[in-house]
């Protein structure tokens, strides 16, 4: 017979991390950028007092365990509260993309049924063209003192953070409550019907922090300053804000300003040594950091994930700036990162091309993580490195069914993640392509991301898309569409000829188009539906 275990039962909840920061490293720092220009400073302390602060607001609002609160807000320190304060008092922290078109930001606001929204300055303009579509919301809370409110009159419910918090105790008792509880709430970009919404519990938050401190995950420690530059609006940072007060790192929050030389900057003087993003993040860095020959004095480490990450940028960071890559995978349905990529002790020797080459897959699953790749009959195929199918995913974090659906959305108790992939003998998943985006040209697969990682080997490339285009004959062809590097003159036949070289013949593009820019999406990626929609009938 099974032996019950006799630990205590204590829960793994939001409100113990930033009460163990306030307890353990309560003199730590948060650094955070206002929305209207200068640097904040505080601690972990101080934080936790004013989310006991907001806690207290929210409740003198009427609101109680099981209330979704919206959040449309940078990456800032109030925002970082609210993480605090609504998870830690039993309600739902919904952080909305502002990105997303505004009817479908109204129709998550609706869905999840917010009672109030915090909002930052910058998306006044949002919330006026919104708020009369949301009637559930009964509290519009800017992030702001009274000094930097945005004009908004005529907004019914409209309050200032500051003045509402500022006569609320720093005293509050966090509940305790099953750990199972949802704690946030974030909802897919939706690029084909409705957004849907990933209900994260507590317990899966906890987890996923504490794994992204880990040395092989994210490696975060009390030596560390992180700088999280992927958004708090979509998959929770990937947790930084969970994570850096577990262990006592300081922390820098960049607010609005995403641009290159703004996040260089805050990396200097802030001395940070691990900073978080998507790729576009970091090309816009590195552009700046080339093109004014500069150097990272503090930075170490960098975890990249939520596009794949192309080999040549890795190598650029790793040979030319000293600065290791995480490269990482997940999706709003996993909470934060599922895999990592780093290298290992038996990697350590090889060549530094292929030490890149194994950062360019998506790394290994994380404990907690359980991966596997399916054909189409959903059998389960090998880890050799070449066999390719749908990924599939399960474990601790990982979501089970769309928020307010009935419906399970797993397959025999896995996750099915809708990216074709590979798993090696090593257990290195590599992303081949989303399913809906891998060309179909004669029966055979093109990876798009293959191909676009090789053509930003190209000197002359600044941003690569390859996308699946109607063929009379093949079914698809690849197209590709080139941002060329200011001042370069980067030809078709020459970035044919390139290609040619370094992936089979039948895999070349049939076209080449140059254009000034590519659409990006709500969370850094390239929107190929969109340039389906521009260009899927060239060759017909
Ligand atoms: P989202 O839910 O918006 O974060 O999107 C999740 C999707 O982003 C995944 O299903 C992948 O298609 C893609 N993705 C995330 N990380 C990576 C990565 N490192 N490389 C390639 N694709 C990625």
């Amino acid at each position: 017979m099974l032996q019950p275990g006799l630990m205590m039962d204590r829960p793994l909840l939001v409100s113990g991390i930033i009460e163990h920061a306030a307890g353990q490293f309560g003199d730590v720092e948060i650094v955070s950028r206002e929305t209207h220009g200068p640097l904040f400073r505080y601690t972990y302390a101080q934080c936790a007092a004013r989310s006991r602060k907001l806690a207290n607001a929210l409740q003198a609002l009427g609101l109680g365990p099981g209330s979704a609160i919206g959040s449309i807000a940078w990456n800032n320190h109030r925002h970082m509260e609210a993480y605090y304060a609504v998870s830690g008092s039993g309600m739902v922290m919904h952080t909305c993309n502002p990105r997303l078109a505004p009817d479908q930001l109204i129709y998550i606001i609706n869905h999840a049924e917010d009672e109030v929204m915090l909002f930052d300055a910058t998306f006044a303009p949002l919330v006026k063209g919104i708020a009369t579509h949301c009637p559930k919301v009964k509290a519009w809370v800017c992030l702001s003192d009274a000094a930097n409110m945005p004009a908004l009159e005529g907004l019914t419910g409209l309050h200032c953070y500051e003045d509402l918090i500022a006569p609320h105790p720093e005293h509050y008792d966090w509940p305790d409550f099953d750990e199972r509880t949802g704690a946030a709430l974030c909802y897919t970009s939706g690029t084909t019907g409705h957004p849907k919404g990933a209900m994260y519990s507590h317990r899966a938050i906890v987890l996923n922090a504490m794994s992204g401190c880990m040395p092989g995950v994210i490696g975060i420690s009390a030596l560390d300053t992180v700088l999280p530059v992927v958004p708090m609006f979509h998959i929770n940072a990937w947790c930084i804000p969970y994570a850096t007060p577990i262990v006592g790192a300081r922390l820098v929050l960049p607010g609005p300003r995403l641009d290159g030389p703004s996040l260089y900057e805050l990396m200097e003087t802030e001395r940070v040594t691990i900073s978080a993003g998507v790729p576009t993040i970091w090309m816009a860095l590195m552009q700046h950091v080339e093109q004014h020959k500069l150097k990272f004095s503090s930075m170490r480490r960098t975890a990249v994930g939520g596009s794949a990450m192309p080999q040549a940028l890795i190598a650029k960071f790793r040979d030319d700036y000293a600065v290791e890559v995480r490269h990482g995978w997940g999706m709003t349905e996993t909470t934060a990162a599922a895999t990592m990529g780093f290298i290992t002790p038996k990697d350590q020797n090889l060549p530094r091309d292929q030490q890149h080459a194994l950062l360019a897959k998506q790394g290994m699953s994380l404990f907690g993580i359980d991966l596997k790749v399916v054909d189409d009959n959903g059998a389960t195929l090998p880890r050799d490195g070449v066999s390719q199918g749908e990924l599939m995913v399960r474990g601790q974090w990982v979501m089970s069914r769309y928020y307010k659906s009935e419906q399970s959305a797993l397959i025999d108790g896995w996750f099915p993640t809708g990216d074709i992939a590979t798993i090696d003998a090593s257990g290195r998943m590599q992303i081949r392509d989303r399913s809906k985006d891998v060309i179909k040209s004669g029966g055979e697969w093109i990876s798009s991301i293959d191909l676009e990682n090789t053509a930003l080997q190209h000197p002359g490339v600044a941003m690569a898309a390859v996308i699946g285009v109607r063929h009379p004959k093949w079914e698809e062809r690849p197209l590709l569409l080139i941002v060329r590097k200011p001042d370069t003159s980067v030809s078709r036949e020459d970035l044919l000829a390139f290609l040619a070289e370094r992936v089979a013949k039948w895999w070349v593009p049939d076209e080449v188009l140059f254009v000034d820019t590519l659409p990006v999406g709500g969370t850094g990626k390239v929107q190929k539906n969109e340039l389906r929609k521009l260009y899927g009938g060239v060759f017909s």
